[in-house]
């Protein structure tokens, strides 16, 4: 067995350190960092301009690519994929274009313990963290299928991202200054974990952050997320105002809408009472239907009512776009669906 890491994740000083100890000359470093980060290499044997020998001696050392086990494109040009790791798990990845960008939703865990109600991926329990090159490989999967630059990221695929933080920090760093994706361009997005978003913070990223509320005051949240239970919602809303402190960066507010659950123009009242005083923006998420749960997206009417409620506040916000096919549109369904079809 090889005791190298997988090279993906491994940073230009690092790979040139590694290509030094068995004496090759520095210029090899640039040809790996290349085809590693740019060039979408899968094994060591395509990296033809080093030495057979070289190839030979290196064949057990990893990249770290996962396997597409399922394209699912969408009419709207919205492509979600299932990556089969190397432990035989599997994720979630979607592409996401536009004329002028092209956003990969990105997955941090495989499942997720938070287990919010309404969220497919917490129906299907959680497995483990991603490792550094599980999350670049998603990137560079969208980026290769699509044959076109990945301009923008969200961690919002499977999985709480700061409860993976260290790793999420490398990968920040590597989506940056290695795959070249301005750190600007990159959204992260939780739930919330004690302590977490204050220790992003500390890392200084230019990256921005999005908070998922869901719920205009504590008994509302805990009743749609049951981590509110050791993280009440003053305590987040504390930790999110440190956050803009240390950060100067304006965040978002995500706000998944429920029918008649969280959608009323009372809750939205509410809502904007909550975020007086945060420099943010308010996301407004129509709920995706997520089979086996029982809720339900608001009528359009009713979202912009909730919307209009929250501008004549004078509060920044803005309705969510469904991307892909509506039945699928939720992250975490296809590897739920694999699970059950595994399970029945
Ligand atoms: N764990 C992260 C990322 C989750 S996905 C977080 O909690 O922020 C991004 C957003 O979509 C979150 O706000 C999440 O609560 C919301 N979401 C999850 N399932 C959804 C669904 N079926 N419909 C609409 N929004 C959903």
């Amino acid at each position: 067995m090889s005791t190298t890491p997988p090279l993906l994740g491994q940073s230009y000083d690092e790979l040139s350190y590694w290509l030094s100890t068995q004496g090759e000359p520095p210029y090899r470093a640039k040809q790996l960092h290349q085809w590693l980060y740019t060039r979408n290499l899968q094994s060591l044997d395509e990296v033809t301009v080093f030495s057979k020998r070289w190839r030979e001696a290196n064949a057990k050392v990893k990249v770290g690519r996962s396997q597409v086990l399922q394209r699912t494109p969408s009419p709207d040009g919205t492509v979600k994929y299932l990556l089969g790791l190397a432990d035989g798990e599997n994720i979630e990845t979607v592409g996401i274009p536009t004329a002028r960008r092209l956003t990969v939703c990105v997955s941090s865990q495989v499942g997720c313990p938070m287990a919010c109600t309404f969220c497919a991926t917490g129906k299907s329990g959680f497995a483990r963290n991603l490792q550094i090159h599980e999350i670049l490989d998603q990137v560079l999967t969208v980026q290769a299928d699509f044959g076109r630059r990945v301009s923008h990221i969200v961690f919002m695929g499977m999985g709480e991202p700061l409860l993976n933080l260290k790793n999420l920090h490398t990968s920040v760093e590597r989506i940056n200054e290695d795959i070249g994706i301005s750190a600007r361009n990159i959204t992260i997005s939780t739930v919330g974990v004690k302590g977490r978003i204050r220790a992003l913070g500390q890392y200084r990223l230019q990256t921005t952050l999005a908070v998922s509320l869901h719920a205009p005051n504590p008994d509302l949240r805990l009743q749609l997320i049951p981590s509110a239970q050791h993280y009440p919602l003053d305590e987040l809303l504390a930790e999110c105002k440190e956050y803009m402190e240390l950060t100067s960066r304006r965040f978002t507010f995500e706000y998944t809408l429920l029918k008649d659950v969280n959608d009323q123009d009372f809750h939205a009242r509410e809502l904007a009472q909550r975020v007086r005083g945060f420099q943010c923006h308010v996301n407004l998420i129509p709920y995706n239907p997520v089979a086996g749960l029982d809720y339900k997206r608001p009528t359009p009417p009713r979202v912009q009512a909730f919307l209009a409620v929250l501008e004549a506040y004078r509060v920044q916000a803005s309705v969510r776009q469904t991307r892909g096919s509506a039945e699928a549109a939720a992250c975490g369904q296809l590897r739920r669906q694999i699970l059950t079809t595994a399970i029945n």
